[in-house]
């Protein structure tokens, strides 16, 4: 494993083009005393995510961006994973919603997919986990990566339209609301992406 290397204060490359991303990273970014610049202002080009884990798409993303811009950079990978699939839809959460987005049909094939692996006994396992990975890059090749996940069950049918993605089938543990239904703070103070840039944050302020 890597040293951990400090990275002073100063421009850091938002290594995404979702400009949700770039703006929640750019306030983390900025409590911390970085300036954050997006990719996508920078004309970067967006690599595939090829990588079969968090930590390796996360990764990925911050070295093409932080290569091609001779800057650090920062990018994060995220999603669902469902311990009754072995882990799905995991990296593949987005793609599983296919290129129009449909949540809907995602959620219902998360439903599916565990129902088909229901034991004899008729149990079906709703633990789950999201997961989100914080990667930042340097251009020699050197990173750093910070990992969050928060634990739960997942309920069917979805409850609640206040978050996004899979948040209406996602009881965190310890609650009685999906993240669909929970109010948006209360969601962002414990989610796995809170998680992960508490870790990041305590990096950059050592
Ligand atoms: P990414 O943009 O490649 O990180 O894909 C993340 C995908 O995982 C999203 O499209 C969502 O489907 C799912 N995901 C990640 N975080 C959350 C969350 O907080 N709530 C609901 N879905 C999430």
């Amino acid at each position: 494993m890597n040293a951990r290397r400090k990275l002073p204060p100063g421009r850091l490359i938002a290594a995404t083009h979702n400009p949700g991303k770039v703006k929640e990273l750019g306030e983390l970014l900025g409590k911390a005393g970085f300036t954050a610049v997006s990719a996508h202002q920078l004309g970067l080009p967006e690599p595939d995510e090829t990588a079969d884990t968090f930590v390796g798409n996360a990764e990925l993303k911050a070295l093409a961006a932080a290569k091609a811009s001779g800057e650090p950079a920062l990018a994060d990978d995220s999603g669902l994973a469902c311990d009754g699939l072995s882990g799905a839809p995991g990296i593949y959460s987005a793609r599983w919603a296919g290129p129009n987005k449909d949540f809907r049909a995602a959620m219902q094939k998360v439903e599916d997919g565990l129902k088909v692996e229901t034991s004899a006994d008729g149990e079906v396992d709703r633990r789950a986990s999201f997961v989100c990975v914080l990667a930042l890059a340097w251009p020699d090749g050197h990173t750093e990566s910070f990992e969050g996940i928060v634990r739960g069950q997942l309920v069917f049918p979805p409850r609640g339209d206040r978050g996004f993605g899979y948040d209406p089938i996602f009881v965190p543990e310890g609650e009685t609301e999906t993240f669909g239904e929970m109010d948006p703070a209360k969601k962002h103070a414990m989610s796995h992406r809170a998680v992960a840039f508490a870790k990041l944050s305590a990096f950059l302020a050592e």
